[in-house]
Parts: structure tokens; C-alpha cells; sequence
């Protein structure tokens, strides 16, 4: 389970913790390192809410229409305070907040639809869906506002309340989102609560939260669920991810080479789904190795803030040191960087985009989720073998196959063991479609009305034909 925390700075504005700018490693602002048993009287507050916010549907989507329209008027502030404190590029922060504004307009619109239940007997039989109460989020550091987004969304447009913990790395976006939708939300039915360990665990476990949505590492799922037992809340778990994309005999290596490219590198490899290994025809291995080392060679690596800047540094100290750590270790196994393979010099967390040829299958930066701008490619004689690689691990998010013959990438497609298959693409989802990994990836499922009904319960009306 992951240990590192910001440092804490007691002041005169009671206790705060550090936020860093990865640009820099440089401390920039702080923000307030809440107490675990400050959760009570939030979650109290949510819970009296919840009352008025469940009763009407209509004030409910035109509330969260305007929540829309908010959160799109504050993208000029919200956009460069999210890139300071997480690194991405400008413009990736901007299509963060373009999602989340998207992503309230989608929940707004969908209603659970009540469902008669025909088996024959003479009782009308009806299913209506309720809300559940307080739903506490958990989200991590590489998409603050889009995860909080994909939280926030199916919660509140079921009819729920929410108490919203943001990572501490990446907090101070996540709290003026806060405040910006304050203004279109009734009062506590959204709250943001901002804090190093254990005010997460205290919040997983709180006896008064109904549901615990939870976006991270499997480690701290694991600990999030058995800390939800206690008070038996629902759990939806969005853990991590290990994707392959396999490459086909018949793939243009130089057509999909930029699209494979950013699959993996986009927000500085810290992408759940994002590719983290490339498997390649031992035929075309040189050529895909090449195609992509000449792309990590020639991306424009530098601070978010700047127009320029293709890829950020890697988003905080811990991370770079994993990146560090498994990017050595594959070249201490005998893996050789066709680009890349160190850290850059000078201030921030910056790491050369890396490509890993000759990697070791037992390596770590193969078996393991990297999550860092590092991508190990390995070459297979017999697709099977391909195959088999790809599903031989814990991990089930999502998986890509890469080729000319459709038909043929979608039959191996549909082998791959994970939540989530692309053909010639990864990592692009749909507002509608169901997201939700298989084995260590994931447990429940959110996204399109699968979340919505993740954040509702069924309640059943049996009413006979006659008095
Ligand atoms: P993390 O598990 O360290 O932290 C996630 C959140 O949990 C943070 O807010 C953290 O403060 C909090 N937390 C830490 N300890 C806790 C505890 N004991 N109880 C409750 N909460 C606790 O993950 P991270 O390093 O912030 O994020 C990277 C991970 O997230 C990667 O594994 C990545 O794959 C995963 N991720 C998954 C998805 C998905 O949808 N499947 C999306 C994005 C990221």
C-alpha cells in the first residue's frame, strides 16, 4: 500500500499540507490536511441533504445542468491550476474539464426507467429504483477532475449525496471545482474533503456513507473494501491495469505507429488503460521498436504550462521513483532503451519518454503497472503466444489488437480477458458504454446507465389485480 503523503506545515491557518508542482519539485500552495473525525458532521450534513436532493428529479437535472454550464465558465481558471499541481500539458487539462462538464450533461439527461416484472401470476409486479444516501469517492492524482466527474455525476443524478476525497498530491483543482459547483448545487450535496491518510481509510469506513466509489491502486482497493465491510456500504472498485496492445503480422507499423504512441504516453503513461505492453511480430519487432523510439525521441517533453510542452513530468516524487526503479531494473535484466531510459536533468519530475526493447517477459516494467512514461516492446513468434502473454497476468482492464484484417483483429480481440477490447485504437471510451475491469481490475461498474443504476437500488411494488 502506498506510504507516501505530502509533507504536513502547521500555521495560522490551522493544519495544511504541501502541494507541489511536478514542473518544478517546488512547493506552491497548501492545502487543509482535514481530520478523520471532522467526517462526522460532513457525512451528518450530506445525510440531511440527501433528503431534499432525492425528492425532486426535475430540480435535480436542471441543477446539474447548470453544474454543467459552471464548471465549462471556469475552465480558464480551473485548467492552469490543474496542470500546476499534476503536470498535464494545458490542453489535456482543458479536455479534463470538457469531460466532467460533458459527463453532467449525459447523467442529467438519464432516468431510471421503472420496470413491470411479467411472470405470469396475477400481481402486478414492479421494480422502481432509489437512491442509496451518501456515496463517498475516492479518487486518485492522474485524472483529478475527470474522475471526480465520473463520480460525482451518476451519484448525484440518481439522487444521491456525495463526500468527495481528492488525492492529497492533487487536491486544490478538485476543491475549486468544489466551490465552482457550489454554486449551481444545493448546499452539501456535494463536498470535497482534502487530507493526508487516514482520512481516506475513515472515509471508506464511515457508518453513515451507503456506497464507497473508489478509483486507485489495487492495494488501496483491497484496503477500501475491507474497510467498507465494516458498515456493509456497496463498493465499486476502478483499480489498475496492465494493457497489451498485440500487433498483428498485417499491421501498417508506420500507419498506427503515432496513434500506439500516445496510447501509451498520453498524460505521461499515468493512464489506467493506458498501453503499458506492446507485443510485436518477431518479423516487424525492429520496425515497431524504431517507429515508436523515434517518436519518444522527437516529443516535446517540458512543463505543462508551456504552448509547446507534448508531455509533462511524471505528476510526483513517488511516482518518478517507481518509474525510476522499473525502468532500472529491465535494464539491469537486459532490456536496452531504444529511447530514453533515465531521468532528465534539472528541476521537476521529468523522465525521458522511454521505449524498453529485449525485455526480460519476468521483468518487472512487463508484469507490473508501470504507470509512467515507459513502454517495454517484446516480440512473439506464434500468436497464441501473443495471446496467452497478454491475459498471464492479474490485471484485466482493457487490451488492443492492431491490424489490417478486421475481422481477423476482432477474433483475437475477443480473447483478450480485460473489461474493455479496442481494434486498432485503446483506451477511448464512450459517456454510454459500460467500464469495468475483469480479476484484480476492478469490482462493479460504472459508466453509461450501468453507472447510473450502480448508484441506485432496486425497490420492488407488489400490488394484486384485485383488492
Ligand atoms: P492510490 O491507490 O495510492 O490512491 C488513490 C486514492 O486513495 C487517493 O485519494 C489516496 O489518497 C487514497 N488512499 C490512500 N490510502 C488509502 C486508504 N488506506 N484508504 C482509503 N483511501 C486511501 O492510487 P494513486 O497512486 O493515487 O493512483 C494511481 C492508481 O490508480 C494506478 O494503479 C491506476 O491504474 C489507478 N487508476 C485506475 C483507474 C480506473 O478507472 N481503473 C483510473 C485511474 C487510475
Amino acid at each position: 500500500m502506498p506510504t507516501h503523503q505530502p509533507r504536513r506545515t502547521p500555521g495560522p491557518r490551522g493544519e495544511r499540507f504541501a502541494v507541489l508542482d511536478p514542473a518544478t519539485g517546488e512547493a506552491f500552495d497548501e492545502a487543509p490536511d482535514q481530520r478523520p473525525d471532522e467526517l462526522d458532521a460532513i457525512v451528518e450534513r450530506a445525510h440531511d441533504a440527501w433528503r431534499d436532493w432525492r425528492a425532486d428529479p426535475v430540480a435535480r437535472t436542471s441543477a446539474l445542468f447548470a453544474a454543467a454550464d459552471a464548471v465549462e465558465a471556469a475552465g480558464a481558471d480551473l485548467a492552469p491550476l490543474l496542470t500546476r499541481e499534476q503536470g498535464k500539458p494545458l490542453a489535456e487539462s482543458y479536455a479534463e474539464i470538457a469531460r466532467a462538464a460533458a459527463r453532467l450533461r449525459y447523467f442529467a439527461e438519464l432516468d431510471p426507467v421503472p420496470e413491470p416484472i411479467a411472470d405470469g401470476r396475477p400481481v402486478g409486479t414492479e421494480i422502481r429504483w432509489r437512491p442509496l444516501g451518501p456515496v463517498a469517492a475516492i479518487v486518485p492524482w492522474n485524472f483529478p477532475l475527470q474522475l471526480a466527474s465520473a463520480k460525482f455525476a451518476p451519484a448525484l443524478a440518481a439522487g444521491n449525496t456525495m463526500v468527495l476525497k481528492p488525492s492529497p498530491f492533487t487536491p486544490l483543482a478538485t476543491r475549486l471545482l468544489g466551490s465552482v459547483l457550489s454554486a449551481a448545487l444545493p448546499q452539501d450535496v456535494l463536498t470535497i474533503v482534502t487530507g493526508r491518510e487516514p482520512l481516506g481509510a475513515r472515509l471508506a469506513s464511515h457508518p453513515g456513507i451507503r456506497h464507497v466509489t473508489f478509483t486507485g491502486s489495487i492495494a488501496t482497493g483491497r484496503a477500501v473494501a475491507e474497510g467498507a465491510a465494516a458498515s456493509l456500504a456497496r463498493v465499486t472498485l476502478e483499480l489498475g491495469g496492465n494493457d497489451a496492445a498485440i500487433l498483428l503480422e498485417d499491421v501498417e507499423v508506420e500507419r498506427i505507429a503515432d496513434r500506439l504512441f500516445w496510447a501509451a504516453f498520453r498524460n505521461c503513461g499515468q493512464v489506467c488503460m493506458a498501453v503499458k505492453r506492446v507485443y510485436a511480430p518477431a518479423r516487424l519487432y525492429s520496425q515497431v521498436v524504431e517507429a515508436l523510439a523515434e517518436r519518444a525521441k522527437t516529443v516535446v517533453v517540458g512543463p505543462g504550462l508551456d504552448p509547446g510542452s507534448q508531455l509533462g513530468p511524471v505528476s510526483n516524487a513517488p511516482q518518478l521513483a517507481r518509474v525510476e526503479r522499473c525502468t532500472a531494473r529491465a535494464l539491469a535484466d537486459g532490456a536496452r532503451a531504444a529511447a530514453g531510459g533515465h531521468r532528465l536533468e534539472g528541476p521537476g519530475y521529468f523522465f525521458a519518454p522511454t521505449i524498453l526493447a529485449d525485455v526480460p517477459s519476468a521483468s518487472p516494467v512487463v508484469t507490473e503497472e508501470q504507470f509512467g512514461p515507459v513502454l517495454p516492446v517484446l516480440p512473439y513468434g506464434r500468436l497464441d503466444e501473443a495471446v496467452e502473454a497478454a491475459n498471464d497476468t492479474g490485471f484485466g482492464l482493457g487490451g488492443s489488437v492492431w491490424g489490417t484484417d478486421l475481422d481477423r483483429a476482432e477474433a483475437v480481440a475477443d480473447r483478450l480477458e480485460c473489461g474493455t477490447a479496442w481494434i486498432n485504437n485503446h483506451a477511448e471510451l464512450s459517456l454510454a458504454q459500460p467500464f469495468a475491469g475483469t480479476k484484480d481490475s476492478g469490482v462493479g461498474v460504472a459508466g453509461g446507465p450501468w453507472g447510473l443504476y450502480g448508484n441506485l437500488r432496486p425497490f420492488v411494488v407488489h400490488r394484486p389485480e384485485e383488492a
